[in-house]
């Protein structure tokens, strides 16, 4: 793999007026490894799960997110970057994956030989949030959806997954916790009794919870404001109201991934952001994180394939912000190693340079990375390039080894130099490579 060294200069003083959105960022070349390196382990661990890549688009609909997240989220009321059509309709960059994974499974009839259906998917995500560390307004999301059954064994798998994926990326000191948000039958009557205790406490909620007694009481249970928290230590627990079907489903997840030897923690106040979740929800929380302290969270979502105009099945998931999982990694940094360039070809003079290039074609299409000056330079000067390209070996030809039949190999970790003949140099040079394993 060929590595880049982003080197820090001093910028030149040009006249750039167009920079980048605030919120989005760019993930330069030597980032770029280590995201590749997340994607193919969470790829990886998906497969051996049987879970199979879907790519939906990332702009659908307004409507579609509206109805799925719910109209008096956060996510829909103040965070969507929404565009209208030339013919007065309005589509949204998805602030999420799982509508759209829906939509595709539904208006593909995917349903229709197999109901059961396990997805995943990896991409950008848009919400127009405050940036700060661990947030921003282009994210990234590892995201896993099991359709089409409503089976414990459905959330205990995608529970398990989760807790096996963050294990892969070599993620520690992470908390699984999980709770039931009930269902259509149960959560109304939960929902009654929290209104009642919200609005005896009303006047000393923070304004936002204020505004939410009536478009989202739920979501007040998630109030970070240390003063609401206070108060809501007395707020009613969902888990009181559960009917008993979703006590019993609760009760057998939680046995199932206690032998599974999964560690998680029962929090009774944790809601998600998004309305469509019944029955079990679930967060990936660490202390590691400052304020962003969620790694991935998700939940079951009976009923959300119906009312996105589908057949009546259930559905459960997850997702990962892959930042965040970076952010997490870093400290692991070592683990990698630096990556090595294997070769790095040094050309001195025109007919090196027509020789070296041609090599350069050759290697590349051999899969043997390596680098080579397209501008013309000194010795010393691509002796450095080789240098900052954390190349293992570099191959300099000038006019005399030429002239000799031979260049010069050099094993820049050792110092040490050997002829190498021009006589079937591809071979020659494809076996150094091959015996010191830098591939
Ligand atoms: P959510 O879809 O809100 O449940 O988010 C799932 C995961 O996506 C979170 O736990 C974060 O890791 C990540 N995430 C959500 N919003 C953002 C954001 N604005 N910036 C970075 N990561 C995010």
């Amino acid at each position: 793999m060929v590595s880049y060294k982003i080197i820090k200069v001093k910028t030149p003083d040009f006249n750039m007026d167009i920079k980048r959105i605030k919120g989005m960022n760019d993930i330069l070349p030597d980032e770029a490894i280590k995201w590749r390196r997340i994607e193919d382990i969470c790829r990886k661990v998906f497969m051996g799960f049987g879970y199979n890549e879907i790519r939906p688009p990332v702009i659908e609909k307004t409507e579609l997110f509206a109805r799925s997240i719910g109209e008096s989220t956060d996510i829909v009321e103040k965070e969507m970057y929404t565009l209208t059509t030339s013919k007065g309709g309005h589509i949204t960059l998805r602030p999420e994956a799982t509508a759209s994974i829906l939509r595709a499974y539904i208006e593909n009839s995917l349903y229709v030989q197999n109901p059961v259906q396990k997805f995943f998917t990896i991409g950008p995500m848009f919400r127009h949030e405050r940036p700060q560390k661990g947030r921003y307004r282009q994210f990234h999301q590892v995201d896993v959806e099991l359709l089409g059954t409503d089976s414990p064994y459905a959330d205990i798998e995608i529970i398990s997954l989760l807790d096996y994926l963050l294990i892969q990326l070599g993620i520690k000191d992470i908390t699984i916790q999980i709770n039931s948000l009930g269902c259509k039958e149960c959560r109304p009557v939960f929902q009654k009794s929290l209104l009642n205790f919200l609005q005896g406490v009303n006047k000393e909620l923070c304004q936002d919870c204020r505004r939410r007694i009536n478009t989202n009481p739920l979501r007040i249970l998630d109030c970070k404001v240390p003063s609401c928290k206070k108060i809501l230590i007395n707020a009613p627990v969902i888990l009181d109201d559960l009917c008993k079907s979703c006590n019993d489903h609760f009760n057998r997840v939680k046995d199932g991934i206690g032998a599974l030897g999964i560690a998680y923690k029962v929090i009774p106040g944790l809601v998600r952001g998004l309305d469509y979740y019944t029955g079990i929800a679930f967060e990936a929380i660490t202390d590691n994180l400052g304020a962003q302290n969620a790694v991935g969270g998700g939940g079951r979502y009976n009923g959300l394939i119906r009312e996105l105009g589908g057949p009546d099945l259930s559905g459960i998931g997850f997702a990962l912000g892959i930042e965040r999982l970076l952010l997490l990694t870093e400290n692991n940094r070592g683990e990698d190693g630096d990556v090595l360039l294997p070769l790095y070809l040094i050309a001195l003079g025109e007919k090196a340079r027509e020789l070296f290039f041609n090599l350069s074609q050759r290697l590349a299409r051999a899969s043997i990375p390596n680098g080579f000056s397209f501008l013309t330079k000194s010795l010393k000067a691509q002796m450095k390039l080789a240098d900052r390209n954390n190349a293992r070996f570099a191959l300099i030809a000038g006019e005399d080894e030429l002239s000799d039949g031979l260049v010069i190999l050099r094993d820049m970790q050792t110092k040490f130099q050997k002829q190498i003949p021009i006589e079937n140099l591809f071979e020659n040079i494809k076996n150094e490579i091959m015996e010191a394993e830098v591939i």
